[in-house]
């Protein structure tokens, strides 16, 4: 029997076995089956859910029952939920059982958590192989060292100034990996959005939940985008360039830098993957990046059905129709084109919404479906997964793997041609 943990206000976390961990598909409270559950990972870390109290199992009388005072003190005290924060590499199976909270909660990928024998153990499946953004390889000791050289090999370049603030404040991955010169590197070309998604990490409205990171502040130069890329693309293992981070808007709105970069780097290098991370709402937009030769597109998308999506990303200037029409432009250029697919227990495992999810994977010829915890306050969620009949996310995974035996499902981009 896995334990329920709460935590102390001052963040101290303890099990309480006489209560079984639950945990919660939307607005359903289940107990996790072993299948459901694995080992904390490597590089996960526990959150603190303030003013929500964790809901567990009573062992005693099998009720669904909230811990709200600490049942280790004489004297009353608080306690409160605790979640989990996975690496790259692992999804989400279930949201952590707790009351809603008095505030709104920060945009976090909460996931359920609980303890058995010592260890704790956390709601998630491994979805794809992880060594590469393991936290051991970043923030590392010679990071500053390096950040320092950048800025001597560039000097006066916005991007690298933007990048080491993302890498030293917010530990960004993509914006380090310019820096150790590796792998996938970030480029953030946008402070401007065609969107309001609900749970923007880059820009939360007034009295919102406060957004995690601050929105560039301005657009560069295509010299400025083209230097950095070049530089990366020529000497980085396995390179990729991915515009469109958790630092900006929409990259495609800033096509004609993008456009005019393209044509610099492939005039001086072939090397590399040159990838957009977009909500593929402005289809001139992407038709001048096909043109001028961008190598891939992520979309991403918290639903298949429109209303949905309409509900969720609140577009500004664009409908699921232009999405969808970026989309056929993609296949039809033939284009590398993976879906980022905000997913959400409870919402995103219902029957309706596989089905539509597959036709548009096959109906666009998409390569790839990126699985992406949706950072979010679950309280937002609520009305959205009013309607809905989950599966279970493994269930889930299993059905679209086995109905699109040619898609590969994983967590993060990589170059498929
Ligand atoms: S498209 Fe991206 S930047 Fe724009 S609102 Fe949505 S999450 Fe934020």
């Amino acid at each position: 029997m896995v334990a329920l943990i709460f935590s102390r206000p001052d963040g101290q976390w303890f099990d309480f076995p006489p209560m079984q961990m639950a945990a919660a598909s939307g607005n359903h409270l289940t107990i996790p089956s072993k299948s459901e559950l694995i080992e904390l990972p490597e590089g996960a870390t526990l959150t603190m859910m303030p003013l929500a109290a964790p809901i567990g199992m009573d062992q005693e009388t099998g009720q669904f029952l909230a811990l709200d005072e600490n049942p280790y003190k004489k004297r009353s005290e608080p306690v409160y939920a605790v979640a989990a924060l996975l690496p790259q590499g692992f999804t989400r199976t279930y949201m952590p059982a707790a009351t809603t909270a008095e505030q709104t909660l920060p945009l976090l990928g909460y996931t359920a958590v609980g303890s058995h024998k010592g260890k704790l153990y956390v709601a998630a499946a491994a979805t794809d192989e992880h060594q590469r953004w393991a936290p051991r390889h970043y923030n590392s000791a010679g990071l500053p060292q390096l950040i320092a050289a950048r800025r001597r090999e560039f000097p006066g370049n916005r991007i690298i100034e933007q990048l080491a603030h993302c890498a030293l404040e917010y530990g960004c991955f993509t914006a380090q990996n310019i820096f150790y010169r590796r792998w996938e590197g970030g480029i953030p070309v946008s402070p401007a959005c065609n969107a309001a998604c609900l749970c923007c990490i880059s820009e939360q409205p007034e009295g919102g939940a406060g957004s995690p990171q601050q929105r560039i502040g301005f657009c560069p130069e295509a010299q400025e985008i083209a230097a950095v890329a070049i530089a990366h693309l020529q000497q980085a293992e396995q390179p990729i360039i991915s515009f469109g981070q958790g630092c900006e808007g929409e990259p495609s709105l800033a096509y004609t830098q993008i456009a005019a970069a393209i044509r610099l780097i492939r005039g001086a290098t072939e090397r590399g993957l040159i990838n957009i991370n977009t909500n593929a709402g402005a289809t001139e937009a992407v038709r001048e990046l096909l043109e001028a030769g961008m190598d891939s597109f992520r979309v991403s998308l918290f639903s298949p059905i429109a209303d949905e999506y309409m509900a969720y990303h609140q577009p500004r200037d664009y409908a699921f129709a232009d999405v969808l029409r970026s989309l056929r432009l993609m296949r039809e250029r033939g284009r590398q084109v993976s879906l980022n697919l905000l997913t959400y227990p409870g919402f995103t495992d219902d029957r309706r919404r596989l089905d539509a999810l597959c036709g548009l994977v096959q109906e666009m010829g998409i390569r790839q479906i990126q699985l992406r915890n949706l950072n979010c306050d679950p309280s937002l969620m609520q009305d959205f997964c009013a309607a809905s009949e989950p599966l279970g996310m493994l269930r889930f995974i299993y059905e679209l793997q086995k109905r699109l035996p040619e898609v590969r499902l994983g967590n993060y981009s990589r170059d498929l041609r």
